[in-house]
C-alpha cells in the first residue's frame, strides 16, 4: 500500500474528495470521523488541563472585524470573497483569533482574573486555488485546535511555557518526532503591524520560554505572522518536506486594535497580550501526519476499529456477538469480521489496519479464551475474555501508542 497520507486515507476509508463538493474539501468518512473524533476530545482535554475555558464562534463575521484586526488588508489574498447581505458585508473567516477578541471584550475582566484562556477547535477558510490542494495537507476549510490565553506583560513567559510543555506532552503520546523548533521573526518588508519595541520585547519572551524549557531552536527571519512573532514547531513527513504543526505567537497588537483591556491593581485600564496557541494544529494535517507516521496503523485508541472478532466458523457467530458485545459495552470499538476463509479474513483485516484481531473457534469457546494477533505481527496471545477486554481498556484509556496484547 502507498505510505502517501492520501492514498493511505483513501485506502483506510478515512476520507475522500468528490468532484461535486469540491477539491480541497475533504469529506470525512465514517472511520475517519472516529479518528478524528479522538484527535478533537484529546485536543479539549490538553486545552482544559491547561486552563483554557471553552467557546463556540461563527466561521463568518462582518468583514469590519477584519478590518479592524488587520486581515483585511494583510491577508485578504487568501480569504473567500465577501457576501453582502442586507446591506451588510460579512466574510468566512480566515482565523479564530478576532472572534476570540470579541469573547474577551463581552465581559469585563480584573488583573485578577488574568490570564483568560479561550479554547475553540474553529473552523476557518482559505481560498486556496484547486491546482495546489492535495489530501488533507491544503485544503479549503481548516479546523484547527486553536487556543488564546489574554494576560498581563508580566504572564505571557509563562504561558508560552505552559504552551511548549503541552506540545511536547502530545507530540510523546501521539508519537510524532519534532524536527527543529523555529522561532519566526520579522523579515525585510513592512507587512507588519506595530512597533519595534514591541517586536522585540515578543521576541524576547519566546526566546526566554525556549531557553526556560532548555530547547535548542533556529531563527527564521520573515516567517512571523503579520501581527506578531511565534514559535513554529517543524515536523517532518515521510518525503522529508518540513512543515509546521504547532504554533505559539505572543501578540500585541491585536489587543490594541481591538481596544482590549482589564482594570489593573490601580485601578486604571491596561491592555492585555494574547498568546495565541495551535497546540495540535488543524485537524487535516494532524491526520495526515499521523497516517504516515505510523503507516496507517494508528495507536489502538485512534484505529476506528479497535478488535474484529473472527469466528472460525457458522457455529462460533453466537459467541463472537457477544464478544463484540461485551467491549463495545466496555467502550472498546468492536466489529464482528464477514464471513470467508480465516486468512482471507486476517489478511483483510491486517490491509484495513486494525488494531486486534481476535479468533474464537470451538477450543476457545469451550474455554472461555480468546486468541488474539496484532494483524502484520507474527505474535499471538491466548487469554480469558475478561482479561482482554480490561487490557485492552486499559490501553485505550492511557492513550499508549504500543499494542499491549500479543505485542512483541
Ligand atoms: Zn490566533
Amino acid at each position: 500500500m502507498d505510505t502517501d497520507h492520501s492514498a493511505l486515507g483513501r485506502a483506510l476509508d478515512l476520507f475522500d474528495t468528490t468532484p461535486a463538493v469540491g477539491a480541497g474539501l475533504p469529506l470525512w468518512l465514517p472511520d475517519g470521523a472516529v479518528v478524528r473524533a479522538e484527535l478533537e476530545r484529546f485536543a479539549l482535554e490538553q486545552a482544559l488541563a491547561s486552563g483554557c475555558r471553552r467557546v463556540y464562534t461563527p466561521v463568518l463575521a462582518k468583514r469590519e472585524l477584519f478590518e479592524r484586526s488587520g486581515h483585511w488588508d494583510k491577508f485578504s489574498a487568501d480569504m473567500w470573497p465577501e457576501m453582502v447581505v442586507g446591506g451588510e458585508s460579512f466574510v468566512l473567516r480566515p482565523a479564530n483569533c478576532p472572534h476570540h477578541t470579541q469573547v474577551f471584550a463581552a465581559r469585563p475582566h480584573s488583573h485578577r482574573d488574568m490570564p483568560v484562556r479561550l479554547a475553540e477547535l474553529g473552523s476557518m477558510f482559505r481560498s486556496e486555488l484547486s491546482g495546489v490542494l492535495a489530501g488533507l495537507n491544503r485544503v479549503r476549510q481548516i479546523n484547527l485546535d486553536d487556543a488564546h490565553s489574554f494576560c498581563r506583560p508580566d504572564q505571557v513567559v509563562a504561558e508560552v511555557r505552559i504552551a511548549l510543555d503541552a506540545i511536547r506532552h502530545c507530540y510523546a503520546v501521539l508519537g510524532i518526532e519534532v524536527s527543529r523548533y523555529r522561532l519566526s521573526v520579522r523579515g525585510p518588508g513592512g507587512r507588519y503591524l506595530g512597533d519595534d519595541e514591541q517586536w522585540r520585547t515578543a521576541e524576547g519572551q519566546l526566546r526566554e520560554a525556549l531557553d526556560a524549557v532548555g530547547l535548542p531552536f533556529v531563527v527564521a527571519p520573515g516567517e512571523a505572522a503579520f501581527y506578531g512573532p511565534k514559535i513554529d514547531v517543524q515536523v517532518t513527513d515521510r518525503r522529508g518536506r518540513e512543515e509546521t504543526l504547532s504554533t505559539v505567537q505572543v501578540d500585541n497588537n491585536q489587543p490594541e486594535r481591538f481596544g482590549l483591556s482589564y482594570i489593573g491593581e490601580d485601578g486604571r485600564r491596561h491592555r492585555p497580550v494574547m498568546v495565541h496557541r495551535g497546540l495540535l494544529s488543524s485537524m487535516e494535517r494532524l491526520t495526515a501526519i499521523l497516517v504516515e507516521a505510523h503507516a496507517g496503523r494508528l495507536p489502538t485508541w485512534l484505529a476506528p476499529v479497535q478488535l474484529l472478532v473472527l469466528p472460525v466458523g457458522e457455529r462460533h457467530a453466537g459467541a463472537a456477538r457477544e464478544l463484540a458485545a461485551e467491549l463495545a459495552a466496555a467502550g472498546i470499538r468492536a466489529a464482528v469480521g464477514p464471513r470467508g476463509s480465516l486468512p482471507a479474513r486476517v489478511r483483510e483485516a491486517h490491509e484495513h489496519r486494525d488494531a486486534y484481531v481476535a479468533v474464537l473457534g470451538d477450543a476457545e469457546v469451550t474455554d472461555g479464551t480468546v486468541a488474539v494477533s496484532v494483524p502484520g505481527l507474527r505474535t499471538r496471545e491466548v487469554l480469558p475474555r475478561a482479561e482482554l477486554v480490561e487490557r485492552l481498556r486499559q490501553e485505550i484509556a492511557g492513550r499508549r501508542r504500543e499494542r499491549t496484547v500479543a505485542g512483541r
